[in-house]
């Protein structure tokens, strides 16, 4: 049985349609799809019958302030071509990268991603302890990237993908550039119909296979005798028994809402550092904007600021970097003929005392807005239509996702992943975690490959086995 309070299954994965436009309201691009053909295998089916996926070209177009244009094409030798045009010494810089991210991912993919582990005992194997110095912990993303890439451009370019996991690339260790290596080795896909049909799809699933799903039905306690979880309790006092509990809400909103006599977890919890949450902006308009490509990024002038502004200020930058995504361009019915939807996303620090979003939305939406029509969005604010405001706040509210963070715990030292909570519950049996607030972390294919984590340690429990995922 599964139980989730909003009317519709998703979570930040969702959408939202009104006066012919259809928006992703969470994730927009697909990355590993393996994993998830990995979960359609094991239960005995063929994603590619479920879902169409398509890569999109460029994966993403970047411009900035001063009229500069990067497209981050798939097509390795048009990459090529476009990383010469900004700086012709670069392309040897890019292959470096791609190597050196290449090697860090070999080691750390199985150990980290495939296998999360349950605590640091886990990781003492010699062959890791071996490895262990070569991946590239302890300079932070920022500094590598800048070893590779001499071209500023470039190297925001580069630096960006930290955001993947809402973190800082001047705070967070070069490790991560696997992130960047990930969508540049393997690509990026996009679902055709709209990222919710994924969604979709694991409905379809989960209904074949006969598995109960309440939606609108939120669950307010995990019950818990003698340090063992053996149901849970609804909002509307319901309560449900099972051999296992597996919880899929972030786990510090767990630790603090639903599992008594835990404070001291939830305190420590309460103390790590949330992942960035995001402003969200979706807008329908009565216009044509050709130069957005499918994924359009506007940088800011300058980066390093802005991060400082999120993380360390705890307040939304003034010069943002803005992300739009216009899925009619790949799918037209997203948007009635000669408009477009347009969902745009600014990096936003997770809830804290130093913002009112309340108070601030609307000021906040002028500075993106004006930001986009600098950036050659001619007139956007008179071509609006229609228009819906997510903020950090109502992340929060929508999802139980604490501070708004989109992606659990920020990435932003060498042992943030060491201060995760586990997916296999301290103190309490038959309790785990799944999603992005555990193990290995924040994002479609990290989520899904925690939920396979989580099923086969269920699985050993009970003796039954699963199908193994390899590395492609
Ligand atoms: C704007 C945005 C853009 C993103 N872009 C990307 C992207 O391009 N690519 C990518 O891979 N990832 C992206 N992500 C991240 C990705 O969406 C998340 O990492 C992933 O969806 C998180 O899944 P989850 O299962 O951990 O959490 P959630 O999706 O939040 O699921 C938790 C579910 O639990 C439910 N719940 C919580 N409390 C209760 C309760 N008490 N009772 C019942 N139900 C409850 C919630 O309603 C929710 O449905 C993005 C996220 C956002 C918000």
């Amino acid at each position: 049985m599964v139980f989730e309070k909003n009317e519709r299954v998703g979570g930040k994965l969702n959408l939202m349609q009104a006066d012919g436009y259809t928006f992703d309201t969470g994730p927009s691009l697909f990355t590993m799809p393996w994993i998830l053909a990995d979960l359609f295998t094991a239960a005995g089916r063929d994603m590619h019958a479920y879902l169409d996926l398509v890569q999109i070209e460029p994966t993403c177009r970047y411009w900035w302030p001063d009229g500069t244009q990067f497209n981050a094409w798939q097509r390795l030798p048009q990459l090529v071509q476009e990383v010469a045009r900004l700086n012709p010494t670069d392309v040897e810089g890019l292959f470096r990268f791609l190597a050196h991210s290449a090697h860090i991912y070999n080691i750390v993919a199985d150990a980290f991603l495939l296998h999360p582990f349950d605590g640091i005992r886990d990781l003492l194997t010699p062959e890791l302890l071996r490895h262990g110095m070569h991946i590239d912990a302890f300079r932070n993303i920022d500094t590598a990237v800048r070893s590779f890439f001499q071209n500023p451009y470039l190297q925001q370019v580069f630096n960006r993908y930290a955001t993947y996991n809402g973190s800082s690339p001047y705070l967070s260790p070069a490790t991560f550039n696997v992130i960047a290596y990930i969508e540049f080795a393997e690509g990026g896909w996009y679902i055709r119909g709209g990222m919710y049909e994924l969604a979709r799809a694991l409905l379809r699933l989960t209904d074949e296979l006969a598995i109960d799903i309440h939606t609108g039905t939120e669950v307010s306690n995990v019950l818990v005798e003698r340090g063992r979880a053996y149901g849970i309790r609804t909002s509307d006092g319901r309560s449900f028994t099972a051999d296992t509990v597996v919880v899929n809400a972030d786990p510090r909103y767990a630790y603090d809402t639903l599992l008594s006599g835990q404070e001291r977890t939830a305190a420590r919890l309460r103390r790590l550092e949330p992942s960035c949450s995001g402003f969200i902006l979706m807008l329908g308009v009565n216009h044509r904007y050709e130069q957005l490509s499918h994924h359009t990024i506007f940088f800011s002038q300058d980066y390093e600021r802005e991060f400082a502004a999120i993380f360390q200020k705890g307040v939304p930058a003034v010069d943002p970097t803005v992300y739009v995504c216009a899925t009619c361009v790949s799918d037209p019915q997203h948007a009635p003929s000669g408009h477009m939807n347009l969902f745009v996303l600014v990096n936003a620090p997770a809830l804290n005392d130093r913002v009112c979003w309340e108070r601030e939305a609307n000021a906040y939406r002028e500075t993106v807005l004006c930001k986009l029509e600098r950036m050659g969005l001619h007139n956007l604010r008179q071509h609006i239509v229609y228009e819906e405001m997510i903020t950090p706040a109502d992340l929060q509210a929508r999802y139980n996702a604490a501070g708004g963070a989109i992606y659990g715990l920020a990435s932003n030292n060498p042992f943030a992943a060491f201060m995760r909570p586990p997916l296999r519950a301290r103190g309490i049996e038959q309790l785990y975690f799944v999603g992005g607030g555990t193990h290995p972390g924040g994002g479609i294919p990290l989520v899904l490959l925690s939920g396979k984590a989580v099923a086969e340690r269920i699985a050993a429990s009970s003796n039954t086995s699963l199908p193994p995922t390899a590395i492609r």
